[in-house]
């Protein structure tokens, strides 16, 4: 159930859940797209993630004296130029990103010539302006807006500083990035972690809220049974995709043949940073299978279970 989900023509859909608007991107938020939250409180308001999808909203944006994102990664900031002059708070840990664009392609672990179409795409698609004027927050920290708060949650993982946010008394849980979605985690930027993403789902799993909100694709889920439904689904990508790890391991392989096989994507996908995005998330996969005893580097450089 979408709340009363209205249709301001066009592709143009929002929800409203209490006093919690959701501004649908364009295919219901599908990346490059995203869904951002407005919060209206008696005394303020603030945008959490202002995303590619407020363009075309830009003659009556939702007001804002604050803008929340909740990590650094292009799509979510993509919107705030649309408020320049606005204070802008990140978690203290994916602050650097944003103070300018070469901190910002650290954060993917890109560099080099190769990453120029990524750092033009920053640019043109997702409108970057830096920003070294944002604002640190920390897990704990509350925002108040009078009639209405918004509580930090910091689930590390994605990036180092992902944050989940809690609207209160509307009882809404803004997931950012742990999106549910069939794809499942994702954690393949320099600053991303596996085994802090894990703990971060354990942690969102512990919190109840009666709606619960992604910024891609699901977008609104009402009651606690169907997120963990989809939490579920979400969190068991990560085993199986170790398990077809263990799988290709009955040989002798390189990370690179782990690479080219694709356990993240699919082959047949044509993903432009497609292979370092492989090589950081199952490295560090295939770190923990070595670490825990489950498979050995059996001559150098190859790995077999
Ligand atoms: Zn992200």
């Amino acid at each position: 159930m979408d709340g009363e989900r209205q249709s301001l023509g066009s592709s143009l859909e929002q929800a409203e859940l209490g006093g919690v608007t959701v501004l649908f991107g364009e295919r219901r938020g599908r990346y490059p797209q995203g869904n951002s939250l407005a919060v209206r409180g008696s005394e303020e308001s603030l945008v959490i993630d202002p995303s590619l999808g407020l363009y075309p909203r830009r003659s009556s944006l939702p007001p804002a004296d604050r803008i929340l994102n909740s990590h650094c990664h292009e799509d979510h900031v993509a919107g705030n130029p649309l408020y320049r002059g606005v204070p802008c708070h990140l978690h203290e840990a994916d602050l650097p990103g944003i103070a300018s664009l070469d901190a910002m392609m650290a954060l993917y672990g890109f560099d080099g010539p190769e990453a120029d179409p990524w750092r033009k795409a920053l640019v043109e698609q997702f409108h970057f302006e830096a920003r070294p004027d944002a604002l640190p927050y920390r897990d704990g920290d509350v925002f108040e807006l009078g009639d209405r708060r918004v509580e930090v949650i910091h689930t590390p993982g994605h990036t180092r500083g992902h944050c989940a946010l809690h609207v209160l008394p509307d009882d809404v849980l803004y997931l950012g990035d742990i999106d549910l979605s069939s794809f499942g985690p994702y954690y393949g930027d320099a600053w991303s972690d596996l085994e802090d993403f894990e703990r971060s789902l354990e942690r969102v799993r512990g919190i109840r809220a009666r709606w619960y909100v992604t910024f891609h694709h699901i977008g609104v889920l009402e009651g606690r049974e169907a997120f963990l439904e989809r939490l579920d689904r979400y969190a068991a990508v990560i085993p199986t995709r170790e398990e077809r790890l263990l799988e290709f391991l009955a040989e002798p392989r390189s990370l690179e043949e782990i690479v080219a096989h694709r356990f993240v994507y699919r082959p047949q996908d044509d993903i432009p940073f497609a292979d370092p995005v492989e090589r950081r998330s199952m490295g560090q996969h295939l770190e923990r299978l070595v670490r825990d005893g489950r498979v050995r580097e059996v001559e150098a450089g190859r790995f077999a279970r």
